[in-house]
């Protein structure tokens, strides 16, 4: 593991060395620190959490001699221990239906996340029933259909331009006479005028309440991984916007290293339900805090 660095955290160390050269060693010192805090800001982790990141390793390692492997892995640690606490599944209540409103802009990935979600829940032997509750945007009605044709879930639709709050009122009432264990509910993403969508969701979650005062259960937030810092940001105006209980990470599967998940674990602990990891079907993974780390520390 010793072997030429590599990675970010290896370029600390110079690059190029042949494979079989001697283990490169460095002095765990203030000038160190202060170019693993660059790394990490490099990666979206933001400056606060990195701050945070490399105090914490200071605190325990400094004036150490450490090889490039021992520093990804202490930085892994100092990472995974803030993940640890907000990796949880999404939980599963007994309530039929138990109502997950989906929230996020568009193109973050809300309407794969449906779907892989609804598959997840099938294969694991619940009923669930998918309302498009964004009727502005026909295609996303019309892809939300072909993802619950893929998972095999019913899918409800209302014409384009159709109150979302009554196609909700709707599948609510469907749900319930159909003893469904899960509703979910895709939302509209329009940030562009946010007290529109503010009052839509507020309606949304009315009509739902009307129904049982318990829902919705969960309310998961969709961030694109590939924003970066932006994520944070998604993350505020949502809470303001609705009463966010979970997060999902998507395109965690490209180049985006995702170090923005470290941010938002650090400054809201927010749990992560799953990740996105792909475009198919099967392309949900749990959120597994000790990979994570050790994939963005390279
Ligand atoms: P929505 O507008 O929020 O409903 O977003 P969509 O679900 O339509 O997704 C937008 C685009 O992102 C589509 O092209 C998806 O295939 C893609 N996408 C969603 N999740 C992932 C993921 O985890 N990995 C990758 N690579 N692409 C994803």
């Amino acid at each position: 593991a010793d072997a030429a660095p590599s990675g970010l955290i290896g370029r600390l160390f110079g690059r190029g060395a042949p494979a079989a050269a001697p283990v490169v060693r460095r002095t765990l010192d203030d000038e160190m620190l202060e170019e693993l805090e660059e790394v990490l800001i490099q990666s979206d982790m933001g400056v606060e959490t990195s701050l945070r990141v490399t105090a914490n390793l200071a605190e325990s390692h400094l004036g150490r001699r450490v090889s490039t492997a021992e520093v990804k892995m202490l930085l892994a640690e100092e990472i995974a221990r803030i993940m640890e606490p907000v990796a949880r599944p999404l939980p599963l209540y007994p309530s039929r239906p138990q109502v997950v409103l989906i929230v996020g802009v568009n193109g973050s990935g809300k309407t794969t996340t449906i779907g892989k979600l609804a598959s997840q829940f099938r294969d694991a032997g619940k009923s669930v029933v998918i309302a498009a509750a964004d009727t502005f945007r026909a295609a996303a009605v019309e892809q939300l259909q072909v993802w619950g044709d893929r998972a095999g879930v019913p899918v409800l639709t209302a014409p384009q331009g159709t109150d979302p709050a009554s196609l909700v009122y709707d599948a609510m009432t469907k749900a319930q006479e159909d003893g469904a264990d899960l509703l979910m509910i895709d939302t509209a993403g329009r940030l562009q005028n946010r007290a529109d969508l503010m009052e839509e969701l507020a309606k949304i979650v009315r009509v739902i309440r009307g129904k049982d005062p318990d829902a919705p259960h969960n309310t998961v937030l969709v961030l694109d991984a590939t924003t970066g810092q932006n994520a944070l940001s998604q993350v505020k105006t949502f809470k303001e916007l609705s009463d966010v209980s979970g997060l999902v990470m998507t395109k965690l599967d490209g180049t985006a290293r995702g170090g923005v998940l470290v941010a938002l674990a650090d400054s809201f602990g927010l749990p992560i339900h799953a990740i996105g990891v792909g475009e198919k079907i099967d392309d949900l993974a749990p959120f597994d805090p000790a990979d994570f780390a050790r994939a963005l520390t390279g």
